[in-house]
């Protein structure tokens, strides 16, 4: 038998349980510990709320979940209710499947004024992250400002600009939808350092932004390059920027305006007490495709700034970590004998949902080829005897299947469900 303890219940920690019961059959156990009492990380709080049809690829890991050699084990913190070296002396296998939520830094004078948001805190704030819940971000003001040419920046801006109505079939949190729903901001700019060439939007993203009910997303010609240009993209990066183009011949008028911003940089924000307004530098592209800037500023009155330039994964005492990177120093997914990162935590964060699905594997063959069928390990046993001594409260896959009845029950009309926010809801809802 062998024992495998993997930590974090989103798509790399689901995809890497699939794959080991795929390669050990009966002869795996495989525990998945989350801190928070519910499962599937990035796909509950991550995915935007209306794009449900990402999001049912939990009903894949439920299949997984409800196995008998694949256990859920919520509620509990590694590092305070058990430690990465307990673990390592409990399974044979520890695979860190902790994803990337913290944000990068925009390291620029004004970044700590309030109202200069992450898109790690933005997105769990919409989605009912428990951390994130109690944000109350500024949705006031002349305008907001987003940082980042990526899915998340799309995210954030088409989140940003949709009615109440929009978000019928969706399971945006209620605190969200009666914000969000009648706010203000006429206009969301979205700051991209390079230019239409170069952005990490994807076109099914992109297309999107341009049949929104009360917003109009707009590019300034003079941004795009010459269309012969485009033959030189590759196919999915050329449909992106044919939606740019469209965007840039659209000349329709609704009370927000999406402007894209391209070649701008972010390089100090400004307020007194709060976000005022962000001060721009326009960029040339250098040689090496990286942006620089010109010298040109210009200001660009916002309340709320929202960064969305990628993520970092946490570091965790006594496992090797590559700061440069932003995630677990490891040698194809290897960081010791035994200790493994998978999905964002190994190979940062890039990448859909599915890609996690082959870096599972990949972890399921490198257990497979690294350790012995049967080290004698006491795996879930020796586990559950040392969080009881704890008095951890442990949510078992039941107890959330519990959870999630009580949340379809609470949902508004149209919508999949209400998610509870705060941990204490969730726990009490789980009998
Ligand atoms: P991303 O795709 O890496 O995009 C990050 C963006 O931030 C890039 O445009 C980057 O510009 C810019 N950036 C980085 N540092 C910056 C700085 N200091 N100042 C200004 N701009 C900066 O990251 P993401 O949007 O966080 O998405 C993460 C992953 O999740 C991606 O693979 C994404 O496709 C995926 N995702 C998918 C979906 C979906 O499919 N619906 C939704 C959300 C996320 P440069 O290119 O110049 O570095």
């Amino acid at each position: 038998m062998r024992h495998v303890a993997i930590i974090g219940s989103g798509p790399a920690g689901y995809y890497t349980a699939e794959a080991c019961q795929k390669a050990f059959g009966d002869d795996v156990r495989v525990d998945i510990i989350d801190r928070l009492p519910v499962p599937y990380g990035l796909i509950r709080t991550g995915v935007a709320p209306d794009h449900q049809s990402i999001k049912a690829v939990s009903r894949r890991y439920e299949a997984t979940a409800l196995s008998d050699n694949v256990r859920f084990v919520g509620n509990v913190t590694v590092g305070s209710d058990v430690t990465i070296a307990e673990l390592r002396d409990l399974y044979d296998a520890v695979v860190l499947a902790t994803g990337a939520p913290h944000d990068n830094p925009l390291g620029i004078p004004g970044d700590d004024l309030p109202g200069v948001i992450g898109s790690a805190a933005f997105v769990g704030w919409y989605n009912g992250h428990p951390d994130f819940a109690g944000l109350s971000p500024p949705l006031h003001g002349p305008g907001a400002v987003v940082v980042g040419a990526g899915n998340v920046a799309l995210d954030v801006a088409r989140i940003l600009a949709k009615t109440g109505d929009e978000f019928t079939g969706s399971d945006i949190v209620a605190h969200a939808l009666d914000a969000l729903g009648p706010h203000r901001i006429e206009t969301v700019t979205i700051l991209a350092r390079r230019g239409p060439h170069a952005i990490a939007m994807t076109p099914k993203e992109l297309g999107e932004l341009g049949h929104l009910a009360r917003a109009t997303p707009t590019v300034d010609p003079a941004d795009l390059p010459a269309p012969e240009a485009d033959a030189a993209l590759d196919p999915g990066q050329r449909k992106s920027v044919a939606h740019l183009r469209a965007f840039a011949d659209n000349h329709e008028l609704k009370a927000i305006t999406v402007a894209f911003d391209f070649f701008a940089m972010p390089v100090r924000i400004e307020g007194d007490e709060r976000v005022e307004r962000v001060i721009v530098e326009r960029t040339h592209i250098n040689a090496d495709g990286r942006a620089s800037g010109t010298g040109e500023t210009y200001a660009i009155p916002a309340a709320m700034v929202v960064s969305c330039i990628g993520y970092r994964t946490p570091p965790i005492d006594g496992v090797p970590y590559d700061a440069k990177l932003g995630r677990f120093a490891n040698d194809d997914g290897r960081i010791a004998p035994g200790l493994y990162a998978v999905g964002w935590a190994r190979r940062g964060p890039t990448g859909t949902i599915g890609t996690n699905r082959p870096d599972g594997f990949l972890i399921a063959d490198h257990i497979g080829a690294d350790l012995p069928e049967d080290s004698g390990k006491p795996g879930r046993a020796g586990l559950d005897a040392l969080l009881d001594a704890r008095g951890t409260d442990v949510v078992t896959f039941r107890d959330w299947q519990n959870i999630e009845k009580a949340e379809i029950a609470a949902a508004r009309a149209g919508a999949p469900r209400e998610k509870f926010i705060a941990i204490a809801d969730m726990l009490a809802a789980r009998k």
